[in-house]
């Protein structure tokens, strides 16, 4: 169950198991070349899991590694990096901690569904970066989120297939005797058990809750099974391990925690525990809520109100009666900060508890913090209206800039301060010394390698026997390198319109099926179990795919992961995004596809109205408008294709490369890599942290 389950390894390169158990090594290029030199075969069929690496690689070939001296070499060199870049932080400095119900880091350590967990990942990331004192708290999900398989009729089923906590980059933590840290949450009565685990981030350590445990009663057990499961009251069993146990969990591993950082409204129970513990160290309940307040910061995700978790009252007395009479926090005190006067009825209210017990809370974009401050403009606290702020997202780019081609192409051009100062809008004004062949011909290298991925994935299917033919053409056989490609990938809902495209089927057919200029479309994404629409958009795209009016032209990519999306976002050539606004917070997706060069085509919603400056990218349909909006949309999406970007994409120089589209490829890395970084974003949570801090 632990690291000693990793086999033996030579002296000489005994750091692997180290290396192995941080996730470091997956934004650092040379660390991850280490791992394909030592065994690119393993690395495949390990899923670029190390700890899976380890236990595959044959001994002979780790002894053969231990003496070839162009391995050591690398090994040497990353090592030493290892140990300047991930050291931790001294034990005593006090740490803001971060708290969110996913953690999307890499593919090893699936404990994501989308966007918000990618982002968590992405901040732990350049937390570590930035040497802020952040530690993670969330929980490990002994079935992580869903699989998606596509049936031959388009509907989506969940396999679930049982991870083994063992195959994760991830140890338990033990006290001072080698124990593991096991201990009961209080409101649960009789107790659940949980124990803590610890993933490294660079610098950075990530505590993983998981109930789990043979001294659990089998539902206890479930608490931790799978992200967001369906029934309220498992939801509300989930929040109180991850809240209440995050914050004790912190305590008993002696955790000096100088501020809270709660993501999404989730793990707002923390600011509960918190609370509770200022009063056992002596402070009234008055004085001890005023300290959480001065310590607490809170971000937004959802700008719909119905996208909150609301926890019916009985709910809430069964499992927090006793905590709230034994922590002496005086229950009306307690249920008021869970009001929302827009709904009083309703019962305790995630959000509007956040916000009340932050000292700060923000939106992820300008155009959502508007539309939050809408929302919760009557949740106050001491009569004051909250003043929401946004906090614009951004992406980690050594994550999510292409490692093997892009990230070489921007260390050649704009040198090491790409890597040093990302948000520095200077470094990258030299994106224009990059001679348009050279991008383009990397960009058509890595369009090559995602049709080569997507190819391999069905194949793997295809000859695991289980799907059709009708399927094999769905999921792709029929793209084409040479044809000017969309992608959509994103959670399969209803807000984020997926079929927009097909509003009007003649009109896309032509589109897609032009004999001299055609287009295609790749669509990724999983629609969450309980969502039926979002199942039944996923398979209007499938039927579509399978149609013949569309020649073949439109592809639905199987189980979109962080791995897929990596290739997606560097492969194609536009990335579609078409939410209803203001449904989009921020979206994050966009950004990652821009500063790879892919630009965006996207309704002016979440970050975009703040990313798009007419050149990078094609923007349509911002405004909020009543009444159906679905063909105004829909026709200028097929405006800007039909009169834009398909003439400017398939007009080639002699030299066979579109200059105007590349163009707007060097636009949308000038423009976004810098501020959409998540360096740029950390550093304004920074500036939070600091005051939060009082340092
Ligand atoms: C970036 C990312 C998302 C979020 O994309 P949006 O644009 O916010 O919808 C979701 N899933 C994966 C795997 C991602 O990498």
């Amino acid at each position: 169950m632990d690291g000693s389950a990793l086999p033996p390894l030579p002296d000489r390169i005994s750091g692997l198991a180290e290396l192995a158990y941080n996730l470091w090594w997956s934004w650092n290029p040379e660390a991850r070349e280490l791992w394909r030199a030592l065994d690119l075969q393993a690395y495949r069929e390990a899923g670029h899991n190390p700890i899976r690496i380890l236990r595959l690689v044959r001994a002979e070939a780790l002894a053969r590694a231990a003496e070839d001296s162009e391995f050591l070499r690398r090994y040497d060199r990353v090592m030493e990096r290892f140990r300047a870049e991930a050291c931790p932080l001294p034990p005593e400095t006090p740490r803001v901690a971060y708290f969110s119900a996913e953690f999307g880091v890499h593919v090893s350590l699936p404990m994501y569904a989308g966007g918000l967990g990618i982002l968590a990942g992405d901040t732990l990331k350049e937390g570590s970066d930035l040497g802020l004192p952040l530690v993670g708290v969330g929980l490990v999900y002994s079935q992580g989120y869903v699989r998606q398989r596509i049936r031959d009729d388009g509907w989506q089923e969940e396999v679930s297939a049982p991870l083994s906590t063992a195959d994760y980059p991830i140890r338990p933590v033990v006290d001072g005797s080698g124990r593991p840290v096991q201990f009961a949450v209080p409101p649960f009565d009789p107790p659940v058990h949980v124990a803590v685990w610890q993933a490294r981030v660079g610098r950075v350590p990530l505590y993983l809750l998981t109930t789990d445990l043979p001294e659990n009663a089998p539902w206890d057990r479930e608490i931790s099974g799978r992200l967001y499961t369906g029934d309220l009251e498992g939801r509300l069993r989930q929040e109180l391990v991850l809240g209440i146990g995050g914050m004790r969990a912190l305590e008993a591993l002696g955790v000096p925690v100088g501020a809270l950082h709660l993501n999404e409204g989730h793990p707002a129970f923390a600011a509960l525990e918190r609370w509770a513990m200022a009063i056992r160290r002596g402070l009234g309940w008055r004085e001890a809520l005023e300290e959480v307040r001065r310590t607490t910061l809170f971000t937004t995700h959802t700008p719909l109100r119905a996208g909150t978790d609301v926890f019916p009252y009985p709910l809430i007395e069964r499992y927090l009666h006793g905590y709230l009479e034994q922590a002496r926090i005086p229950r009306e005190e307690f249920l008021a900060l869970g009001l929302d006067p827009e709904n009083p009825g309703a019962g305790f209210n995630m959000t509007a508890f956040a916000i009340r017990v932050s000292r700060e809370t923000n939106a992820v974009s300008a155009r959502h913090a508007e539309v939050a401050r809408r929302i919760w403009a009557r949740v106050r606290t001491d009569g004051e209206p909250v003043a929401i702020r946004g906090i614009t997202n951004g992406v980690h780019l050594p994550t999510w800039v292409e490692p093997l081609r892009i990230q070489r192409l921007f260390d050649r051009y704009l040198g090491p301060a790409w890597r040093e100062r990302p948000d520095d809008p200077a470094v990258w004004e030299k994106v224009g010394e990059i001679p348009d062949a050279e991008l383009w011909r990397v960009h058509e290298e890595r369009k090559g390698a995602m049709l080569a991925e997507i190819a391999s994935r069905s194949r793997r299917r295809w000859a695991g026997g289980s799907a059709g033919a009708a399927w094999a053409v769905a999921s792709g056989a029929f793209l084409d390198p040479r044809v000017l490609t969309l992608g959509f990938a994103r959670r399969f809902t209803g807000y984020k319109r997926p079929t927009l495209l097909f509003h009007d089927r003649d009109r896309l057919a032509r589109i897609l099926t032009n004999p001299l200029r055609p287009v295609q479309i790749i669509f990724a994404g999983k629609a969450h179990p309980a969502d039926l629409e979002g199942k039944r958009l996923l398979q209007e795209v499938y039927r579509a795919a399978l149609d013949p009016k569309f020649g073949g032209r439109i592809a639905l990519v199987e189980e979109y992961d962080q791995h897929l999306a990596k290739y997606l976002v560097a492969g194609v050539d536009v990335w579609l995004n078409t939410p209803l606004p203001p449904l989009e917070a921020s979206g994050t997706s966009g950004m990652k596809a821009s500063v790879n060069g892919v630009p965006v085509l996207s309704v002016l919603d979440g970050w975009w109205p703040e990313g798009f400056t007419g050149t990078n990218g094609w923007a349509f349909g911002g405004e909020e408008v009543d009444g159906d909006r679905t063909g105004a949309d829909a026709e200028a999406l097929y405006r800007i294709l039909e009169e834009e970007i398909v003439p400017l994409y398939y007009d080639r120089g002699p030299d066979e490369v579109p200059h105007g589209f590349v163009r707007v490829m060097k636009e949308a890395i000038r423009t976004v890599a810098p501020r959409f970084s998540a360096r740029r974003m950390m550093g304004e949570y920074a500036a939070l942290y600091r005051d939060a801090l009082g340092i």
